[in-house]
């Protein structure tokens, strides 16, 4: 089962760090107090590989054999098309570092990017459902870049000096098979406040070198900060050390539209929309399954918000108020989902679920009508013979 810290851990430590970004810029970041987010120190060259005697060849080793674990990993998204469109993102951003970033795109529904050292990069689904288009993937794949760039892991390594160390490192970019393996994650000190500002502000040069409107990379933000509310607002903290030692996460949002300026960019809504569509229903029921609903709520009505006809997002949403079945619950849900019912080509589990809380609520002829028409969508659903039994009990 995951947390509630588990969902926190993976955005705040691998690594939506919770830091301001007021304090003194790193490496790649820009050196004078204001926007000019482009005018930073050009691009470090291409690293060679660290030698295999060196602490950081061991680095580059040890993920080497986790890269290789996550490639045979069943959580692993094999979609040529979708990771080849976030591969062309990453390498937009890393500019002359292209060949070196390798994109795995991982079916995790958390919010969740990293990129170790060696250039393995994850991307989680529940990231790529959360965005809701290009730049707003850009912001954080060019933030992960950052710490790339600036080798974060390595400095931190140095600073704790020790080999429970190495296992962090390998907990952070390493293979997450589980979701029960996520609340030690949300153990970790990740990357530290400092590494974290200095990674908003690389991210931030490079989306808005490679074109993209800097702006989203705060919506990311605000998006989030809205999920989070829902488990108790400004007093997150007291749920999460984590949340507790950093500054509220408005700063952050407040300090990347600083950065962003006024410079225009692109969005790339359609195209992210469009190279995404053929998961979104996987990624949607994933979520349902973290029986978080309140904070699935939050993420759902925002979708809705932005396309209410949107029928699968409806479906989630309908089947959410389904499965929790709090006292306004099931009204809530036969509304969203007779307004996907209603929509041209709405996803069949629409029918099924409507079926259900029809026979719940002992209505045979609604209840029959659902079934039927579930089964005559999909006549060979794995659960198809239950619903033929359903039916028959139900026939008067
Ligand atoms: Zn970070």
């Amino acid at each position: 089962m995951l947390t509630r810290r588990g969902m926190l851990g993976s955005v705040c430590k691998q690594c939506l760090g919770f830091s301001a970004l007021t304090q003194a810029p790193l490496a790649l970041s820009q050196t004078s107090s204001e926007p000019a987010a482009n005018s930073a120190p050009a691009l470090p060259g291409r690293f060679e590989r660290p030698g295999i005697d060196t602490e950081e060849g061991g680095l580059w080793g040890m993920m080497d054999r986790e890269e290789a674990k996550l490639r045979r990993s069943p959580f692993v998204i094999r979609d040529l098309a979708l990771t080849k469109y976030v591969q062309d993102i990453a390498c937009r951003l890393a500019a002359d570092h292209c060949p070196d970033v390798r994109v795995h795109l991982v079916r995790t529904p958390l919010f969740n990017a990293s990129m170790a050292p060696n250039g393995m990069m994850q991307v989680w689904s529940g990231l790529l459902l959360r965005v809701e288009n290009e730049a707003q993937l850009a912001a954080i794949l060019g933030h992960e870049i950052g710490h790339y760039l600036e080798r974060h892991t390595l400095e931190r390594l140095r600073d704790m000096k020790n080999r429970a160390a190495f296992a962090q490192v390998i907990g952070m970019f390493g293979v997450v098979g589980a979701l029960g393996q996520l609340g030690v994650l949300s153990g970790m000190s990740a990357f530290s406040r400092e590494q974290e500002t200095s990674a908003d502000r690389a991210g931030m040069r490079l989306m808005q070198s490679a074109g993209y409107d800097g702006q989203q990379a705060a919506r990311v933000w605000d998006n989030l900060i809205g999920e989070l509310k829902i488990r108790g607002g400004e007093k997150a903290g007291s749920r999460s050390p984590l949340l507790a030692s950093h500054p509220p996460a408005a700063t952050r949002r407040d300090d990347l539209m600083r950065l962003a300026g006024d410079k225009s960019g692109e969005t790339g809504t359609t195209e992210f929309q469009k190279a995404t569509a053929l998961h979104k229903m996987t990624w949607l029921q994933d979520e349902i399954k973290r029986g978080q609903y309140e904070e699935s709520l939050v993420l759902f009505d925002r979708l809705i918000g932005q396309n209410p006809a949107d029928a699968q997002t409806l479906f989630a949403r309908g089947e959410v108020y389904r499965q929790r079945d709090d006292k306004d619950d099931p009204q809530l849900s036969i509304e969203d989902l007779s307004r996907a019912a209603r929509l041209g080509n709405p996803p069949v589990e629409v029918f099924r679920s409507l079926g259900l809380i029809y026979k719940k609520q002992q209505d045979t002829t609604l209840a029959l009508q659902a079934f039927e028409r579930y089964l005559a969508a999909a006549p060979e659903a794995a659960d198809a013979s239950l619903i033929k039994n359903y039916i028959t009990d139900l026939t008067p």
